[in-house]
């Protein structure tokens, strides 16, 4: 995956340039392409510090230095089982598999089929030699058959910090999510240690916001 190619100076500057970061989401970011995960026509400034449209839906790629942060915030290590619910282009996810290894286990979950399809099919491309299973479904209600989890990332904005998904998170696990409304929301962990668990706040954010089915079936 590195080598000569010249993505990989583009993704090596574009490390350089965001804000700084822990030593393994910066490998790890050194280390998946991004450009695979942007439509064509967005080729150019696939390196860039910013967030892209996706072909489905109201999603878009995250800006770098957002992934960076959801990552860090999170504290994904190697051999975390680790679930995603948003995954758009599986870019996130990409780079998840890349820090889990593997001894690790990513699953992902998005409400756009077509989004869950191209995100296969790019993961699958990179031969990350880690499972990566993606799956068409209602993120609101996580992946009871697949948790605990030994982290919970919500890449969309959600109002609250769901019991779903609190409940699948293992104990001593994090849950990361942008909790607020449809145009700004605050990055929040949930560190579930003792009956409360430890909410902290981190810095301000904008995802998109997380859909029910019903939006997904009716959206004009
Ligand atoms: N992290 C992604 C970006 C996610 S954008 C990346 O790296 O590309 C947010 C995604 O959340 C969109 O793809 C959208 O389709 C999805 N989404 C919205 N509501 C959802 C729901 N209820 N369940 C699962 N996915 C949802």
């Amino acid at each position: 995956m590195s080598g000569p190619e010249p993505w990989a100076e583009e993704a090596r500057a574009m490390v350089d340039r965001l804000p700084p970061m822990s030593a393994e989401v910066a490998d790890a970011m050194r280390r998946v392409p991004r450009h695979v995960f942007v439509s064509s026509e967005y080729r150019r400034t696939a390196y860039a510090d910013e967030p892209l449209p996706l072909p489905f839906g109201e999603a878009t790629i995250s800006a770098p230095h957002m992934v960076a942060l959801q990552l860090d915030f999170a504290e994904v290590g190697r051999g975390h089982r680790v679930l995603e619910v948003g995954v758009g282009s599986g870019y996130l996810a990409a780079l998840l598999a890349t820090l889990v290894g593997p001894s690790g286990a990513v699953y992902g979950l998005d409400i756009e089929a077509g989004l869950v399809r191209e995100a296969e099919r790019r993961v699958g491309a990179l031969a990350l030699g880690v499972p990566v299973h993606l799956r068409l479904g209602d993120g609101r209600e996580g992946w009871p058959d697949a948790a605990p989890f030994d982290r919970i990332l919500v890449s969309c904005a959600t109002p609250s910090l769901r019991p779903e998904w609190q409940a699948q998170t293992r104990e001593g696990g994090i849950l990361v999510a942008p909790v607020g409304d449809a145009y700004s929301q605050v990055l929040t962990r949930l560190r579930k240690t003792g009956p409360a668990g430890r909410l902290e706040a981190g810095p301000e954010c904008r995802f998109v916001p997380l859909r029910g089915v019903s939006d997904a079936i009716y959206r004009p």
